[in-house]
């Protein structure tokens, strides 16, 4: 077949698509110790919607966006980022009205946007994010902020830092953006046509420039943290007081401005190197968006929010070897040997799975020797073997796969049995129990 699958995009399958679930659920997971709740909006939106929250200055919107006119003449766009399209669900659905706030929601999906692709980089990618919606202390920043470091710390990875800054309040930002203008003005001839345009649109922006020569001379322009207005520098050591508190890494990056154009306040940005010592960017970022919600229609509410690349996490984690673990084990590997024992062993394995055990049921009817090596290269913990013998003394033959030792059984005692067995040898497989144990335990300690 000569169709191939579209540049930037990729197929997800067997392990790594055990590892997007695994990390999914365990992201999902810190969110509800955080307290957030789940939310849902659809992958296209009114490309209006992301004009006005994201900014029709920011290279997401100009260049990156998935646009398209419907049959009913309608623009859309797939969406670039998650946020604006929670926000206005929330507006729409008048949850900013109805809820207690903070409302707090977290979302899983894929995203889309128009890059060269790179490393790190696709067309569509998968986030995890969270919002907090409708704060008043800049602890619930840094708490938000935490449940990110949180995450991080769950799948395993160390030295994540925090990088942040804070962009002020509307006042701090129209005083730096004069100082970038006087700043930037005589350089205007020699700056990419990018910055060219930034210049006039978003001078924030020039900052944010990937040209080396554009990056060196944003090094050396003024700082945002010398135009902070009195206020937003007090919110701002407050949030990072929030993080020392947590003794969470953070490194002050008077550059980061992000770009997206809802920001206002803290922003931040999490980082680390895979132990190949490959960058692949920023793994998660976010910020605060205190005007979002009131552009969008809704209440005057602060909120604070990020978002993680699942592609990007999975990466650092499988370049460092943690995913080895990720492949799903079998608990019990049926074996028919003949056709006359399928439907006997077919029953069986159904009986297996309504008593929540991982059960692979083989029906190619090889040799024995071939079966146990199939049912070793699953991984199973026991093969249950029916024969023909079996099956007539009403019996079947465990194989402990990492003994070796074997057992006749009355078939009605095997379910039993394997409990029995598989709770001895220290096996779960009764996933979702576990975990709660695992945290209440954790609580009491
Ligand atoms: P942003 O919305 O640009 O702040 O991105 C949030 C996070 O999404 C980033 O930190 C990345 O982890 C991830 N991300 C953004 N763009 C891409 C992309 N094109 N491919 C893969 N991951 C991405």
């Amino acid at each position: 077949m000569d169709i191939k699958l579209p540049k930037g995009t990729k197929d997800i399958f067997l392990a790594e698509a055990e590892a997007f679930e695994q990390v999914e659920s365990a992201l999902i997971n810190v969110a509800k110790m955080f307290s957030y709740a789940s939310i849902r909006t659809p992958i296209f939106e009114h490309t209006e919607l992301f004009t006005r929250s994201v900014g029709d200055s920011s290279d997401i919107v100009r260049k990156e966006m998935y646009t398209f006119t419907d049959k009913g003449d309608r623009s859309l766009s797939l969406r670039p980022e998650m946020t604006a399209g929670v926000i206005r669900s929330v507006v729409e659905n008048k949850l900013d009205v109805t809820s207690d706030l903070p409302l707090k929601l977290y979302y899983v999906g894929p995203a889309f946007r128009y890059e060269r692709p790179q490393l790190g980089r696709y067309r569509q990618f998968h986030q995890f994010g969270v919002e907090n919606i409708g704060i008043t202390s800049p602890f619930s920043v840094a708490e938000t902020i935490a449940l990110g470091v949180t995450a991080f710390t769950v799948m395993g990875f160390k030295k994540v830092t925090v990088n942040i800054n804070s962009l002020g309040d509307q006042p701090t930002r129209d005083a730096y953006k004069q100082a970038l203008k006087t700043y930037f003005q005589p350089h205007l001839a020699s700056v990419c046509p990018d910055c060219q345009q930034r210049f006039e649109t978003n001078p924030l922006r020039m900052l944010d420039c990937k040209v080396p020569s554009d990056q060196a001379l944003g090094k050396k322009a003024p700082r945002i943290s010398d135009f902070l207005s009195p206020a937003s520098a007090a919110y701002y050591a407050q949030v990072k007081e929030g993080l020392k508190s947590l003794s969470i890494d953070i490194v002050e990056s008077p550059q980061l401005v992000r770009g997206l154009d809802y920001y206002s306040d803290c922003v931040f940005e999490y980082h680390m190197l895979s132990d190949k010592g490959l960058d692949y960017g920023a793994l998660g970022a976010g910020g605060q968006y205190n005007n979002l919600v009131s552009e969008l229609g809704g209440q005057p509410l602060k909120s604070v929010g990020f978002a993680f690349g699942l592609e990007r996490l999975i990466a650092v984690l499988s370049d460092s070897g943690r995913l080895e673990n990720v492949k799903p084990f079998t608990d019990i590997y049926l074996i028919s040997m003949m056709p006359e024992t399928d439907m006997y062993t077919f029953k069986l394995a159904h009986n297996f799975r309504h008593t929540n055990f991982k059960t692979e049921l083989n029906l190619e009817h090889k040799s024995m020797k071939a079966s146990i090596k199939a049912a070793v290269k699953k991984e199973a913990l026991y093969a249950v073997i029916i024969g023909d013998q079996e099956m007539k003394a009403n019996q079947v033959t465990i194989k402990n796969l990492q003994t070796q030792e074997q057992q006749l059984v009355p078939v009605n005692e095997v379910v039993h049995l394997m409990q029995h067995l598989t709770n001895q040898a220290g096996h779960h497989h009764h996933d979702e129990s576990e975990g709660e144990e695992a945290h209440h335990d954790e609580e009491k300690k």
